[in-house]
C-alpha cells in the first residue's frame, strides 16, 4: 500500500525556472491586467500548504499565469489540476508543465468569471453539505479587480450550494490586497469591519493565513498581499436568501461612521422611513445608536429575519431602492424648474 502510494506521488522533473519561462515565452506582465507574478517557489509552496492536504485532490487554480503556484500544486500529489487562464500568452508555458506531469494538468483558456467548474470534476467527488468537505479545492492569485467580485459570486454560490459548491463545502485559498484580507476577517467592533466581513463570515470560517510583502512579486504591486482561506460552514449564521442578506448588510454600511439606523433606514421608502426603521430595530432588539461596525453576526441575523418578515407583509418592499427614489425626486425638480423657465446649466 505504502509502495503504491509512493509510486503515484509526482515530483516534477527539472524544468526551467519561472523567471526563465517568463523570458522564454516573453511574458512581460501587462499593467492594465494587474499582472504580478510570484517567482519564489518557497512562497508558492507556502500558499499551497495553507490549502490543506491535497493528496489525491481535484484542484481548480484560477489565473495560473506563468505557473508558479501551479507547480507547487502539482508537487502536492494531487489527482488532477484544472487551470483557467484568460491571457493566451501563458498557455504554451503551462503546456510545458502539462507535458512534465502527464495526465494531471488540464488547461483551459477562459475567464474564471464565467467558467463552470461544476461540470469539470467527477460526480463521484460530491459530498453532502453536512459531510466532511470534498477533496476539491480552489486556489488562486488573481488580480484584485477580479478576486473581490469573484469572492462575492462564490459566497452566493455557497449560500445556494451550487457552482463550485455542487461538490459540497469546497475550500478556497485565495489572495487579496492585504486591506481586503483584513476586512474579510475583521471582527465586530474593529476598524476594518465592513460589508465583506459580514458577507464572508456568515457563510464561512475565514482565516487570514499570512501576508506576502509586495516586493515578493514581479513587478512589485503598490500593496502587500493577504492569503485567505475559506471553509464553508455547515449552517450559515444567517438563514435568509443571499440577496436579502446582501441588501441589509449593504444598507447598514451605507454610512459607516453614523449610527446604524441611518443606513438601515435606507431600506425603506422615505414616507415610511422613520416608522419602519424604528420597528425593524425594535423587533430585532438593536440599539439604533450602535455604529455599523459594532453590529455582530447575531445582530445581522435578527435584522435579516425581521426585514424578511416585513418584506413578506409588504411585497413591494424588497424591490425598493433609495437611489431610484432620489433620482426620481431629482428628475421631478428638474422638470419643474424647466417648466418655470429656470433651466439647469
Ligand atoms: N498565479 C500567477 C502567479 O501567482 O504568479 C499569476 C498571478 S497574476 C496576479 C493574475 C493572473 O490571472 C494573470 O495570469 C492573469 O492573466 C490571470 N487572469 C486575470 N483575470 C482573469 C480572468 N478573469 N480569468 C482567468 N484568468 C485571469
Amino acid at each position: 500500500m505504502a509502495a503504491s502510494r509512493k509510486l503515484s506521488a509526482l515530483r516534477l522533473p527539472p524544468l526551467p525556472t519561472i523567471r526563465e519561462i517568463i523570458k522564454l515565452f516573453k511574458l512581460q506582465a501587462v499593467k492594465q491586467l494587474s499582472q504580478n507574478f510570484l517567482l519564489d517557489l518557497r512562497l508558492t509552496d507556502k500558499i499551497v500548504r495553507k490549502a490543506g492536504n491535497l493528496t489525491n485532490a481535484y484542484v481548480y487554480e484560477v489565473g495560473p499565469g506563468p505557473g508558479g503556484i501551479t507547480r507547487s500544486i502539482l508537487n502536492a500529489n494531487v489527482a488532477e489540476l484544472l487551470v483557467v487562464e484568460k491571457d493566451s500568452r501563458f498557455i504554451p508555458g503551462l503546456q510545458m508543465l502539462s507535458d512534465a506531469a502527464p495526465g494531471k494538468l488540464k488547461i483551459v483558456h477562459g475567464d474564471v468569471l464565467t467558467f463552470k467548474v461544476e461540470k469539470s470534476f467527477p460526480k463521484s467527488l460530491k459530498r453532502s453539505w453536512e459531510d466532511d468537505p470534498p477533496n476539491v479545492h480552489i486556489i488562486g492569485n488573481l488580480p484584485f479587480s477580479v478576486s473581490t467580485p469573484l469572492i462575492i459570486k462564490w459566497l452566493e454560490n455557497i449560500s445556494n450550494q451550487n457552482g463550485p459548491f455542487t461538490y459540497g463545502r469546497t475550500q478556497m485559498t485565495l489572495t487579496f490586497q492585504k486591506e481586503v484580507a483584513e476586512r474579510l476577517v475583521a471582527t465586530t467592533g474593529s476598524k476594518q469591519r465592513s460589508r465583506l466581513s459580514v458577507m464572508a463570515q456568515y457563510l464561512c470560517t475565514v482565516n487570514h493565513s499570512f501576508t506576502i510583502p509586495g516586493q515578493a512579486f514581479v513587478p512589485k504591486p503598490q500593496v502587500d498581499v493577504g492569503v485567505v482561506h475559506f471553509m464553508p460552514l455547515i449552517e450559515p449564521k444567517i438563514e435568509q436568501p443571499f440577496k436579502l442578506v446582501e441588501k441589509v448588510v449593504q444598507n447598514a454600511f451605507q454610512f459607516r461612521r453614523k449610527y446604524c439606523h441611518r443606513g438601515l433606514g435606507m431600506l425603506f421608502p422615505e414616507a415610511q422611513r422613520l416608522e419602519s426603521t424604528e420597528k425593524l430595530l425594535q423587533l430585532a432588539d438593536i440599539d439604533p445608536t450602535l455604529r455599523p461596525t459594532q453590529l455582530s453576526l447575531l445582530h445581522f441575523r435578527s435584522l435579516c429575519d425581521i426585514y424578511r418578515k416585513m418584506c413578506d407583509e409588504d411585497p413591494q418592499l424588497f424591490g425598493y431602492n433609495f437611489r431610484d427614489e432620489l433620482k426620481q425626486r431629482k428628475d421631478k425638480i428638474e422638470e419643474k424648474e424647466e417648466s418655470n423657465g429656470l433651466q439647469m446649466p
